[in-house]
């Protein structure tokens, strides 16, 4: 969600801070704004939409400025409200990731103050504080400090100076890490924003400042002041790639790379996996937690862990573990699912835990995350960058990771690799234009529908609620996911003649249960569409899946993820970039 970019270095600074926003453009955003240095003075560009192909030509020239793409929380998508914004005498400007969450005291005070307020921001409340500050400290940093101290909520600050070379950027929440280059800086919201510039990376922690000044970065802990050591770390394996490589969209690429990314996740030997697995042994409750797709990957965890391992293993929705909150004990193990390791919601669960004494295990996407940082066993699915907003590879990457730790602890880990293997191998030749195109006349004729219903039960149920996610998020049609048991119980009312129903069949136990569901929506008119390893005669379509064993669900939501896709090329949107919508949720 949003990003900043900062950049001091030799020369062509905007130039490179566009580079810098283009690379972060997966993470959503609204609007976005360029701040650089030219003689003692900042210049400002901020527009609303996308960056698009910007030529930063007719740019004064700088060694040193702030990007930031927007994705608006408080004020409407403005130029008003793009960041960076400027102090009254534009002498810094500042750019926020986050929600200042007590801005309307401290905007009441301040406008108390005689202070003026030019956006709807919260983030504007930070810049008239820190200059509140200046009127009793003369040193900028003390004041963004002093300023940040008031600040309740989750934010990452990074302000500029129009004085001298300097950078003040203060982390708390929305990630922030300083690529170090040669004679040059980077401060940005990943790694990835400048991975094809360095991979010497220091990673800010919450509650921490870095600065810039001198020709060089220091840091000091927020809450004293005091100057603390830090570390550049080179980081191996650093995902450079951002390109579509030939595919018109970042979604269809990142489908089809499915074919490798789940065979990617499962590269975790019996001997890696043991610290994991002799926790859940000793656990008393395993929790699995995460947030939208990954609220459903954790559900599925939890399914693997109970059906396959026999483990005590509970789902939680990171935004709603508030009832939770006093059963986290030190004999429980969390497993937190996140694709960038920064979602807000699942940092803020995961921090519980760990106060409460729990164990931690993570699974993300994003080498050096926060999620990673703060978990006893961070596991990576190494699917490389995924851009698409929506989550698609991360997404079966997670589900396989899980399917072979619960099975390992079952002890079929061979059996499990061996079904992901066979999944990779059927996809090289599953995805092909005959199915492309297959997928795009059902699209065609599902667009004029006003809903579409997804039903499936046990191994298939989360996939129902995951691919109906995909359809909503992609082409704003109305799908939903349901347990096949749930349908005589109250959905079944919504069965009209011709109304889409999709039903996921797999060979087993459930098999029976969900053709007589299928049965029942047919009698009542649904257009019927079977997806999975089981044709029948009560299907309209059928679009036959991998037959991977203990694998086969995962391959049940590929054509969901498609459906997605060519849905949304139907109704003209760019599947990339759905509204409303940013990739890593950074804020609550
Ligand atoms: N809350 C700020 C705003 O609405 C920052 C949002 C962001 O993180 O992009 O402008």
């Amino acid at each position: 969600m949003c990003g900043v970019f900062g950049y001091v270095g030799k020369s062509g600074a905007a130039g490179k801070i566009v580079n810098g926003l283009k690379r972060l453009e997966y993470r959503g955003y609204d609007s976005w704004g360029i701040a650089v240095v030219k003689e003692g003075e900042i210049e400002v560009t901020k527009k609303v939409g996308a960056i698009g192909d910007l030529d930063v030509g007719e740019w004064p020239e700088s060694h040193i400025g702030v990007g930031h793409t927007r994705w608006a929380t408080h004020g409407g998508v403005t130029e008003v409200n793009a960041h960076p914004h400027f102090s009254t005498d534009k002498s810094f400007v500042l750019a926020q990731n986050g929600i200042v969450e007590n801005y309307q005291d401290l905007k009441k005070n301040l406008i108390n103050e005689d202070f003026e307020f030019i956006s709807e921001t919260d983030t504007e409340v930070i810049v008239r504080l820190v200059e509140d500050k200046l009127k009793s400290v003369s040193d900028l940093r003390e004041a963004v400090r002093l300023a940040f101290l008031d600040l309740e909520g989750r934010n990452t600050i990074v302000v500029l100076s129009s004085k001298i070379d300097h950078v003040i950027a203060v982390r708390n929440g929305s990630p922030l890490v300083v690529g170090v280059g040669s004679g040059e800086y980077f401060f940005a919201s990943d790694t990835l924003s400048f991975a094809d510039k360095t991979s010497r990376v220091v990673f800010i922690n919450d509650g921490e400042i870095v600065e810039y000044k001198d020709g060089e970065i220091s840091v000091f802990d927020a809450e004293s002041g005091k100057k603390i050591d830090f570390t550049i770390e080179e980081l191996e394996n650093l995902d450079v790639d951002v390109d579509k490589s030939g595919y018109d969209h970042f979604m269809l690429k990142e489908i089809v790379e499915q074919k490798d990314t789940v065979r990617s996740a499962v590269q975790y030997s019996m001997k890696e996996l043991e610290p994991l697995i002799g926790t859940v042994k000793k656990s008393s409750t395993v929790y699995t937690i995460g947030a939208g797709t990954a609220s459903y990957e954790a559900g599925q965890a939890a399914y693997f862990l109970r059906k396959i391992a026999g483990v005590k293993a509970v789902e939680l929705k990171s935004y709603e573990v508030d009832s939770y909150r006093d059963l986290f004990s030190p004999n429980d193990l969390i497993i937190a699912y996140s694709q960038s390791g920064e979602t807000a919601d699942t940092v803020e669960a995961v921090e519980f835990a760990i106060s409460r004494g729990a164990k931690v295990a993570s699974i993300v996407n994003m080498l050096g995350s926060t999620l990673t940082r703060i978990s006893d066993m961070p596991f990576f699915v190494r699917s490389g960058p995924e851009i698409c907003v929506c989550s698609t590879k991360a997404f079966s990457a997670k589900l396989s990771w899980s399917l072979l730790v619960s099975c390992a602890i079952a002890g079929k880990y061979d059996e499990a690799k061996k079904s992901i293997y066979c999944l990779s191998d059927m996809l090289q030749s599953y995805f092909s234009d005959k199915l492309f195109e297959r997928i795009r006349d059902l699209s065609r004729k599902l667009k004029k529908s006003d809903h579409a219903f997804i039903l499936g039960r046990g191994q298939n149920y989360y996939i129902t609620l995951e691919s109906a996610l995909k359809i909503k998020e992609i082409s704003y049609l109305h799908a939903e996911g349901f347990a096949g048991g749930e349908l005589k119980h109250g959905v079944i009312a919504l069965i009209e003649k011709g109304t889409p129903v999709f039903v996921l069949i797999g060979k087993d136990e459930e098999k029976e249960n969900i053709i007589s569901a299928a049965a029942e929506v047919k009698a009542r008119g649904a257009w019927l569409i079977g997806v999975g390893q089981v044709e029948n005669e009560l299907f309209d379509e059928f679009i036959a899946t991998p037959d991977v064993g203990v694998a086969s669900c995962i391959s049940n939501v590929i054509p969901f993820q498609l459906v997605s896709y060519f849905l949304a090329l139907e109704l003209g949107y760019d599947p990339d970039k759905p509204r409303n919508l940013a990739k890593s949720v950074t804020v609550k």
